[in-house]
């Protein structure tokens, strides 16, 4: 998996792809315990999204088990979570349209009814966006060689990069 700063790297490319530029986003990887604290169940990636500030906190579960054993598969959770971004404002819509819905089983099953679906929509553009936007167009951030050449390629007299190597 990247570090933290190399996806704190591709967020700020993918914010200006998706046109969240906007938003603040933090992000932390937790382990399963800090993510069942959080959101009070498994799961991969989570996004807490101040609306009104533009202030958007995301996790990916360091111990999920697709995030470990699937290769990518963080990225996927990540351009998920960035795509509650991008519709934030749909769904704000859609859950403030729901008082007036004036029975309460009704309102409740409307609730769960559209978490579900906007889950669904949310997966679909990221998987299509994965798809259409592979990881590989970030080897110049996650590959360290690549990384290295392009800097080498555009440095002029200085050797500090090799430090450390
Ligand atoms: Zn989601």
């Amino acid at each position: 998996m990247p570090t933290k700063e190399q996806i704190e790297q591709i967020i700020k490319e993918l914010q200006r792809i998706l046109r969240i530029q906007d938003w603040d986003i933090n992000f932390k990887y937790v382990t399963e315990a800090e993510a069942r604290d959080i959101y009070g169940e498994d799961c991969s990636g989570g996004n807490l999204r101040k609306r009104h500030s533009e202030e958007s906190y995301i996790i990916i579960n360091q111990d999920n088990d697709k995030v470990k054993n699937m290769p990518n598969y963080w990225y996927h959770t990540l351009v998920h979570e960035l795509y509650h971004i991008v519709t934030d404002s749909f769904i704000y819509v859609v859950d403030d349209s729901r008082q007036f819905i004036p029975d309460e089983k009704a309102r409740k099953e409307w609730k769960e009814t559209t978490n579900v679906k906007y889950e669904e929509l949310v997966n679909k553009l990221a998987k299509g966006f994965v798809n259409a936007y592979p990881i590989s167009n970030f080897d110049h951030i996650l590959n360290h060689a690549a990384a290295l050449e392009l800097q080498m390629a555009g440095m002029t007299g200085t050797t500090s990069i090799m430090k450390g190597e």
